[in-house]
């Protein structure tokens, strides 16, 4: 714990209590006053980490009004902890407006990372893709999804998304209909709970596994679709524009295509075909 006042941001489990880490039971415990989303949610992990804060209600129609509580405790010189319903406050969950207030105040704000069901979907995914975007919730009226989706769909980047069991179906119809059916999705649900299941297939024949057995549609679900295949005709012109950068340096034939090689990826013997064809068979 911080000497002076700190508001913590506090990771709490998915679903499996042992998530918890030893730090957020242990800021749980020391703090005065828990702000929380629910406070009839939260009660019973105070309850259960023997904890004797109080709770303020934070939730996403008076998190202004908290965050003013908030910063009156910490003026006082009492430290806060913020929870969620379950794990990491601020995503897609109420907290980002009352941190920035607490910054703008200058007070203390310190992380306690923790359970997320993005970064537990990604981490079981097996999505090599070097870059993600973490997109949420899609807007629930057709028009816009659809045009939010029309926005991401060429972005060279998983996509992320976490979708209610009642809108599901609808999603990945609209996943597939505006990325590309080709494209691959994981279907992370349940996770850490009891009935956990991750499952990957092309974005096509999601609405089919989802239906083939009811309880696939229930629970809280995580959707990662995989980035786009690179256009061939992109990675190409990307060779061969290394390539012709290098040679320009002045480079021999074998070490330009060595080097383009260890850039770009492009395999080495092509490269050192369209070197030697660059150079005039040199
Ligand atoms: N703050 C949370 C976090 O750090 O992941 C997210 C809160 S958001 C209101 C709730 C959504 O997160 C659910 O609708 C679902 O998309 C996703 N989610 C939460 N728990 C999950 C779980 N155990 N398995 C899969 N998705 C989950």
């Amino acid at each position: 714990m911080e000497a002076s006042p700190a508001l913590y941001v506090v990771a709490t489990p998915l679903g499996n209590l042992g998530d918890l880490t030893a730090r957020a039971a242990e800021v749980l415990r020391a703090v005065p006053w828990v702000a929380a989303e629910d406070t009839r949610h939260s009660a019973p992990l105070l309850r259960h980490l023997g904890s004797p804060a109080k709770l303020l209600p934070a939730h996403e129609h008076n998190e202004e009004a908290a965050a003013r509580q908030v910063i009156e405790r910490l003026a006082a010189g009492e430290s806060v902890a913020l929870v969620s319903d379950a794990g990491t406050p601020a995503v897609s969950d109420p907290g980002a407006r009352l941190v920035a207030r607490v910054r703008e105040a200058d007070f203390k704000v310190v992380p306690l990372p923790g359970p997320c069901a993005a970064v537990a979907a990604l981490s079981a995914s097996g999505i090599t893709a070097p870059r993600w975007l973490f997109v949420g919730f899609l807007p629930t009226k057709a028009k816009q999804r659809e045009e939010a989706l029309r926005e991401l769909a060429a972005l060279p980047a998983a996509l992320v998304f976490y979708e209610a069991p009642h809108r599901i179906l609808e999603s990945v119809a609209a996943l597939a209909a505006t990325l590309g059916a080709a494209r691959r999705v994981v279907v992370a649900r349940e996770l850490t709970k009891l009935f956990e299941t991750i499952h990957a297939c092309p974005l096509g024949e999601a609405a089919a596994w989802l239906e083939a057995d009811a309880n696939r549609q229930r629970g809280e679900f995580v959707l990662i679709v995989d980035a786009p295949a690179p256009a061939a005709g992109d990675d190409d012109a990307e060779a061969g524009r290394v390539l012709g950068l290098l040679l320009d340096e002045g480079l021999p034939v074998k070490q330009a295509a060595k080097l383009a090689h260890a850039i770009t990826g492009a395999a080495k013997n092509a490269l050192y075909e369209r070197a030697l064809a660059l150079r005039g068979g040199a």
